[in-house]
């Protein structure tokens, strides 16, 4: 069962959303914006750091009851937060310099107070303070390369193939992968080579198994690849496969383990390394998108040693879209293993699952 989280009052409907009107649109879908007609904002913040060339993780929780308040020069009483990620990166192996982070207190919050009314507002001021209650901020091992490289720009950790040595290397798809170990997400990667068409007449005689490698290209299919191969199916009409030539087609998503298997049959990236930048540049939402839609419910808090690096999946991924050629298959990549998803007819049925991407290489179909 997931731990709960507190949680306070909506400030803005005063725990009583308004059902709102029959067809409200979607930045209004219950009648309140700022608890989205659930009554309850969640009282909580997590910061996270993860060291993505070792893998290592380490979270802090932040919560009302529990905070560091210190008196602001001037005036006032404030958490601050910058030194505690500083600790989770040093605990996490990352250098780097965090990003100035600082919950701000309300101004009749006194140590004076009785304890339940510090609470209370202590927790008004952890559920409104931000818009991201889950706050990861990725960095690497070794030193800064420049001056004043802050963590959590992801783009800026990524380096560049061939820079000056001593300079990180750039992020791979292997990278992710150990990256979404330590933070407990899920890595999807889609993958399809090739698109199914109409076979092309075969002389009479031949087997349906038969390739039709130096029978004659399907042509006339404006929009589609190239062939390089072309086959038949044995099951229902005979079909040849075009297939790229430049190799599959590429899509990355990081989600949350319990979230269900898109059934995307096209994914658009045309190799591993602009699907890596693309998923790099929807980072923010995927961390948003891990916590729980129930403000009741804690946000996960990820903690993980570093782990062994795993070898470059991509050629391995590269022969198993070969072996579905012409219909999409998602590997998913999660802490308790690897999964083989065939994508096809508006689902996404599990074929294979395995302890990693070798061992899926050579498991049988469940
Ligand atoms: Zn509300």
């Amino acid at each position: 069962m997931s731990a709960a989280a507190p949680v306070i009052t909506c400030p803005v409907c005063s725990g009583r959303p308004d059902p709102g009107p029959v067809g409200a649109g979607p930045f209004e879908p219950d009648g309140c914006p700022a608890c989205a007609g659930r009554g309850r904002l969640r009282a909580q913040l997590v910061l996270t750091v993860a060291n993505i060339d070792t893998g290592a993780v380490r979270s802090a929780v932040v919560e009302p009851g529990r905070l560091d308040v210190r008196p602001v020069p001037g005036g006032g009483w404030r958490v601050a937060l910058t030194a505690r990620i500083g600790e989770l990166a040093e605990a996490a192996g990352v250098a780097g310099t965090p990003d100035e982070l600082t919950l701000r207190l309300p101004a009749d919050w006194d140590p004076e107070l009785p304890a339940d009314r510090r609470y209370d507002l202590e927790a008004r001021a952890v559920a409104e303070c931000w818009r991201e209650p889950w706050r990861v901020a990725i960095g690497r091992s070794g030193a800064p390369n420049h001056a004043g490289r802050r963590l959590g720009r992801f783009g800026l950790l990524a380096g560049q193939a061939g820079g000056r040595p001593g300079a990180p290397g750039p992020l791979t798809l292997a990278t992710l992968v150990r990256l979404a170990h330590g933070l407990d997400l899920a890595l999807l990667v889609t993958l399809r080579d090739g698109v199914p068409v109409p076979a092309p007449s075969r002389p009479a005689g031949a087997s349906k198994s038969t390739d039709l490698n130096g029978g004659p290209a399907p042509v006339g299919l404006p929009g589609l690849p190239v062939g390089r191969e072309a086959r038949t199916t044995t099951t229902g009409a005979p079909v040849a496969v075009l297939r790229w030539p430049d190799g599959p087609r590429w899509e990355l998503r990081l989600l949350s383990p319990a979230a269900p298997v898109p059934v995307d049959e096209f994914p658009t990236a045309a190799g591993p390394r602009a699907a890596v930048a693309a998923l790099i540049d929807v980072l923010d939402l995927a961390f948003a998108e891990r916590v729980p839609v129930d403000p009741h419910v804690a946000i996960p808090a990820p903690d993980h040693d570093p782990v062994a690096v795993p070898g470059d999946p991509v050629p391995e991924l590269i022969r198993l879209a070969a072996r579905h050629a012409g219909r999409a298959i998602t590997v998913r990549f999660t802490r308790a293993g690897c999964e083989l998803y065939l994508l096809g007819a508006g689902r996404a049925r599990r074929s294979v699952q395995a302890a990693d991407l070798p061992a899926l290489m050579v498991a049988r179909p469940s």
